[in-house]
């Protein structure tokens, strides 16, 4: 067994998914040394992360929010939510539902000592659709906004997800960038984690500027798109996750993903770095430390 300690800083192995094997799947992350960060999308997938996190002693964490697409009620995925229930009551899935910001209701969870930030949350603009475009966005910043409030309130930092659209991938980050120099005055010490960040050299150096940390997961190990923008990120901003179920890392592309794959992330990024695996795994266990405040 592995001595080092990874962390898994954005996964989702209390998802649909993973609904039959969730305590293997931890239990087999713990095993190769690898702490998991299980990501809230909305009340349920919220509610659960905490959840989980209380099964096990140590070194599974909590994030509670809700994510941009779950503004709206068009967008539901089998393997976040489950299949939509059959019957009333049916447990075989989360609900698909339009949220607004419950505010009180995610303090309660926020608050919990496992919940190590807030989110994933942010802007999507990757599925809005032109006609309803502008009353999307405005939902997604109400969203938010009442998120970054919230963080301030509870002192845990923030877990950024941000995608721009199709025709002008960096849309979306123009507007986070807004919305977070202009409450830039709340924002805490240590802000929090910009998420499988996909936007321009010159987005992230505004967002390092402001005191983010950047993760990446599995698409570092078979495209070179990030390359450039992970040479340019301080060692002490930089996280691994894997996203799981989603965007699974090599070797084992095609399956589906899993915290004890983030092992792959790291090595690719000490690659990427010019560092060796230890140091790469020994400097983001403390960036994770340090961003989470992890005992
Ligand atoms: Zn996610």
């Amino acid at each position: 067994m592995s001595n080092l300690k990874y962390i898994d800083c954005h996964t989702h192995a209390h998802f649909a998914a993973f609904k039959d094997d969730y305590k293997e799947v931890i239990s087999r992350a713990l095993e190769a040394g690898v702490a998991v960060v299980n990501v809230g999308t909305q009340r349920d997938t919220s509610a659960r992360a905490v959840a989980v996190a209380h099964e096990f002693e140590k070194d599974v964490y909590a994030v509670v929010g809700l994510h941009p697409i779950h503004t709206e009620k068009s967008f539901h995925d089998e393997q976040e939510l489950g299949s939509p229930p059959a019957s009333p009551g049916s447990a075989s899935g989360f609900v698909s539902r339009s949220e607004d910001f419950d505010y009180e209701f995610y303090k309660k969870l926020a608050m919990d000592p496992k919940t190590v930030a807030i989110g994933e949350c942010g802007l999507d603009y990757y599925r809005v659709t032109s006609d309803k475009g502008n009353e999307t966005r405005e939902r997604q910043k109400e969203a938010f906004v009442k998120q970054i409030e919230l963080a301030k309130d509870v002192q845990k930092p923030l877990m950024i997800h941000c995608r721009g659209s199709t025709s002008s991938p960096s849309d979306a980050f123009g507007d986070l960038i807004d919305i977070l120099n202009s409450k830039s005055s709340i924002l805490n010490s240590v802000p929090g984690v910009v998420h499988f960040f996909t936007g321009t050299v010159e987005d992230a150096k505004k967002l390092l500027d402001l005191g983010f940390y950047f993760t990446f997961g599995g698409v570092v190990t078979f495209t070179r798109s990030y390359d450039e923008v992970i040479k340019m990120i301080p060692m002490d901003r930089l996280l691994s996750e894997t996203d799981a179920p989603y965007v699974t890392p090599e070797p084992y592309r095609g399956k589906r993903n899993e915290p004890a794959y983030v092992v792959y992330v790291v090595r690719k990024l000490a690659e990427i770095k010019g560092v060796s695996e230890e140091e790469m795994a020994g400097q983001i266990w403390g960036n994770a430390r340090a961003v989470f405040r992890l005992r």
